[in-house]
């Protein structure tokens, strides 16, 4: 799936930082509280990809979060692993019943674009295009896009273009502490945040998605922030450090009261 590296060297990169191969892969979603009310930003993959996945009903049940009081669900971006579990494919019904759905106002177009569905690769044409519209199809009276800016109290879209049109990262200010939550800047984080000119198939626009991964890793080394990735290992928060070659992951401690 990776471009501009070798299987053997990605494979070698994964080894070398004491990964299997072929790799395995995190999928994370995250509550947010704030001024008293709760969003949720993605919701997984539902049960449509692998029965280690498609967890969050179950784990939200278990933090005491009920669906029926998110108010927004937030999205990074529309593909299967971040938003098929928007809604229950066998009965219609949208597992967040009072949510507004929030998404880059790009995102939402692309998706339902027939012109583009029409061009799209095999796999984007019956399987990400139909599941993206059937998915967000009962939130169509609660859908609020944007271009960027504050989405909820706290919580402002930095949009960031290139895994798809409308990919968006959110920043979240709580106090003194930021945090960034940048969806899918990386996916094989051993080998992308070391080598960023690593792609994945899945990018629209794999040289934009490239350019805004550089971008994204040069910002939050910089400043030091705190990011959390849908794709970084559970429980999904780390810091990034700049290395003689690329970047480097540190991952922040589990702690029980985040
Ligand atoms: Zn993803």
């Amino acid at each position: 799936m990776l471009r501009n590296i070798t299987p053997e060297g990605a494979a070698a990169m994964l080894t070398e930082a004491f990964r299997p191969v072929p790799r395995v892969t995190s999928v994370n979603c995250y509550a947010i509280h704030s001024a008293g009310r709760l969003a949720l930003v993605e919701t997984g993959c539902g049960n449509t990809m692998q029965d280690s996945a498609g967890k969050l009903l179950q784990n939200m049940a278990a933090a005491g979060l009920d669906p029926a009081k998110v108010e927004a669900v937030i999205l990074t971006h529309m593909h299967p692993d971040h938003s098929n579990g928007l809604t229950d494919p066998a009965s219609g019904k949208p597992f967040f019943p009072n949510a507004e759905l929030v998404m880059h106002a790009d995102e939402w177009a692309h998706w339902h674009d027939d012109a583009r569905m029409a061009q799209a690769p095999e796999m984007m044409r019956i399987r990400y295009f139909p599941s993206a519209r059937q998915q967000a199809a009962p939130y169509r009276d609660r859908l609020r896009l944007h271009r960027g800016g504050e989405v909820f109290p706290g919580v402002t879209a930095m949009p960031l273009q290139g895994h798809t049109p409308g990919h968006t990262g959110y920043m979240v200010a709580s106090g003194t502490e930021t945090l960034f939550i940048w969806g899918d800047i990386v996916h094989v984080p051993e080998v992308q945040i070391p080598r960023p000119e690593v792609a994945i198939e899945f990018d629209t626009d794999s040289a934009a998605a490239i350019a805004t991964r550089r971008r994204v890793l040069d910002m939050v080394a910089t400043d030091r922030l705190l990011i959390a990735g849908m794709h970084m290992h559970f429980p999904g928060y780390a810091h990034i450090m700049r290395a003689p070659e690329g970047y480097r992951m540190v991952p922040e401690a589990w702690r029980q009261a985040l």
